[in-house]
């Protein structure tokens, strides 16, 4: 998955708002876009400590919230785990009930665009979906 076109929006909107890009800054990016599918903080900070070992876990939470505040990324609570990850390109979720594994589907079956109004007001910005069951792996296990 390329997300480095995700990255250089980021990092262009940042430069026009005046905010610095720090190295540790850099690193939370990086290491978010390469977490891949609703990754924990703590996967977070592990991968941007590899590509700059001085990283901060506050300095992670704090980058994490504001890519979320600005609509960048997506946060998930998942049983007391916040989980993220970068808001494009648009996709969904497979969720296996047995090991937990979350792996992207690409395919959006839902037709209302953001930007649509239905039921008479209710103005459509965005959605989120999941589909539930058993990777195969587990299934193989299973039986
Ligand atoms: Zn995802
Ligand atoms: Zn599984
Ligand atoms: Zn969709």
């Amino acid at each position: 998955m390329d997300f480095s076109n995700a990255i250089r929006g980021i990092v262009r909107a940042w430069r026009a708002q005046g905010r610095r890009l720090t190295a540790p800054r850099r690193a939370v990016l990086e290491a978010l876009a390469r977490a891949g599918c609703r990754a924990d903080a703590r996967t977070v900070y592990r991968l941007a400590r590899r590509m700059y070992p001085k990283t901060g876990l506050v300095t992670v939470y704090r980058t994490l919230e504001l890519l979320v505040r600005e609509g960048w990324a997506e946060r998930w609570e998942e049983g007391g785990t916040a989980r993220y990850e970068l808001a494009q390109p648009h996709h969904h979720h497979l969720v296996c009930l047995g090991c937990g594994s979350v792996a992207r589907w690409e395919r959006c079956p839902i037709p209302v665009r953001r930007g649509t109004t239905v039921r008479g007001g209710f103005l459509v910005t965005g959605h989120r979906m999941e589909l539930l069951g058993y990777c195969k792996a587990c299934r193989q296990v299973r039986g």
